[in-house]
């Protein structure tokens, strides 16, 4: 942390502390943000977001903003978002961008920082960006939530000292339904994607883990399933953002999201030539994470994680600022960023046998890397509420294993198409929510197919997220001829969505509906649902 940035930072605050609202050079006042109003000490309500969105109408280019209804969360409550574009944009033709702030509703910076920027869109700002994207913000999208404001919420964050809750009002983890999707501001997420079909995703958090020397981290989307192709492309916008954030004036630092952590590695299927390993490793590759779920779609997708030990002005900044300069490395490279995920798709369409589905997913063999470690002060909070963890200015630089990507050991070929003889309606409802393709067959038809033999089923005893995790072990059989009935599901493999459709559907999938429970009903010795090898 440069003693520059810092300086600067204690002069905004206090600009905000003192002086009210700001007025612009025509006089107008400037719409201020809680934060901004409260010194920093509180964090926005619904009703404030909602304010300041109203009062941003009086800004010289509101007429770039246009406030749309996102969805509805499970206590009603409607769910903004805002999409700014120029008014005579080809929005077909654009890049397009869905920045989605407060799924964690205590991790609050995503909200204020989406706020500040829907400002400067506002008042004129950033004008360069809209030559290329249409962008879609919801600053709010964990709302019920956001109003469970509580002290207790997220005691070890630095500051504010009260928020939301990180749950929705069903109890549920808006970060784990991705898959399932039980949660309405899920199915609101999905339908978004599926209306809008944005080229990148932003989803913004703030860490909970370990004393680093970042401002914020990052993750593309994890899954190992994605096209290798827009996956290459995320790294390179993920580093061209790296890099002109640190050349930045008050350089802002991020990498990799990560933990320093000592794990059990094998070796990525190579025999066991390590075992308790210290590096730097990232989270899950799995589909329930929305940004690894996006991935899936042949889209970018980016997880942002300020330091939840940085003050709460600094991860607003830090928020806003790896927002905008991603958004400049995808303008800068707007038809890499078109064509390689129009290229994914048409493959996939092609159909052909370069897809394939990989499961039984390790870490990836490490990168050796210079990762920033950091210190924080430990503050006591009053009335017992716990301790605080504030940063400390500087860090150390170590070179240490880095493991930020994920590699399946086993794979099979991308069907033609799945077939479902006896499809329940959640099934079909779940695939209908994630835009999956398919058709119900209105005549039986003969089919060659390849049927799933069901070895074993694992359980865990404990639930999560209130389901018990179904892992299916077995093997495809021999390709047999078999008829499908009238009411068949048929799922073509050669659509845009075959990653996603294959990550539903296949039993060996490691975040499936089979997983959440879906088939279990109907999953014996053979699993319901068949892959179609020749129609
Ligand atoms: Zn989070």
């Amino acid at each position: 942390m440069s003693i520059r940035r810092d300086a600067s930072l204690a002069a905004l605050v206090l600009l905000a502390a003192c002086s009210g609202p700001r007025l612009t050079e025509a006089g107008r006042t400037t719409p201020q943000t809680t934060p901004e109003r409260s010194g920093f000490a509180e964090t926005s309500r619904l009703a404030e977001v909602e304010s300041f969105l109203d009062a941003l109408r009086t800004l010289p280019f509101a007429n770039r903003m246009q406030r749309q209804t996102f969805g509805t969360s499970h206590e009603g409550r409607e769910l903004p978002m805002v999409r700014v574009a120029r008014a005579d944009v080809d929005e077909a033709a654009s890049l397009r961008a869905l920045v989605l702030a407060n799924i964690h509703a205590g991790e609050v910076e995503g909200k204020e920082a989406v706020q500040v920027l829907l400002r400067e869109f506002a008042a004129g700002q950033h004008s360069d960006l809209l030559d290329r994207f249409v962008l879609y913000l919801v600053p709010v999208y964990n709302a019920d939530g956001n109003e469970r404001v509580a002290l207790t919420n997220r005691v070890e964050q630095n500051g504010p000292d009260a928020v939301g809750e990180r749950a929705n009002a069903q109890g549920l983890d808006l970060n784990r339904d991705f898959v399932k999707a039980e949660a309405p501001e899920t199915r609101a997420l999905l339908a978004a994607m599926n209306r809008i079909d944005p080229h990148l995703f932003f989803d913004l958090h703030t860490t909970d883990g370990s004393w680093h020397g970042y401002d914020l981290t990052y993750a593309p989307s994890l899954s190992p399933n994605c096209d290798p192709q827009v996956a290459a492309l995320s790294r390179t916008l993920l580093d061209d953002a790296t890099a002109s954030l640190l050349a930045q004036p008050a350089p802002i630092r991020t990498f990799d999201y990560g933990n320093f952590e000592t794990r059990d590695w094998d070796g990525g299927g190579a025999p066991s030539s390590q075992d308790d390993v210290r590096g730097w490793w990232t989270y899950d590759h799995r589909a329930r994470y929305c940004v690894n779920g996006f991935g899936l779609r042949n889209r970018i997708g980016i997880l942002s994680e300020a330091y939840s030990n940085a003050p709460f002005a600094e991860r607003i900044t830090s928020t806003r600022a790896f927002v905008l300069a991603c958004l400049r490395a995808a303008a800068q490279r707007s038809d890499a960023v078109r064509s390689t995920t129009r290229d994914a798709d048409e493959r996939l369409v092609a159909g052909g046998a370069s897809a394939r589905f990989g499961f039984d997913t390790n870490f990836a063999a490490p990168e050796r890397l210079e990762v920033l470690v950091g210190d924080c002060e430990r503050i006591a909070l009053p009335d017992g509420r716990g301790v605080r963890f504030a940063k400390k200015d500087g860090f150390a630089r170590e070179e240490m294993p880095v493991f930020r990507s994920f590699a399946t050991k086993r794979s099979v070929d991308l069907p033609e198409a799945w077939a479902i003889p006896e499809p329940r309606a959640e099934v079909v409802e779940a695939l209908r929510r994630h835009g999956v393709r398919f058709r119900v067959l209105e005549e039986p038809c003969e089919a060659t197919v390849r049927i799933f033999a069901v070895a074993k089923k694992r359980k865990p005893k404990r639930p999560f997220q209130g389901h018990q995790e179904l892992v299916l072990e077995g093997d495809y059989g021999t390709p047999v001829v078999r008829s499908l009935p009238r009411g068949a599901l048929w799922v073509d493999a050669r659509q845009p969505l075959a990653r996603l459709a294959a990550t539903l559907l296949e039993p060996q999938s490691e975040d499936s509906l089979s997983t959440w429970n879906f088939l279990e009903a109907q999953t014996t010795d053979a699993y319901p649902v068949l892959q179609v090898v020749r129609r």
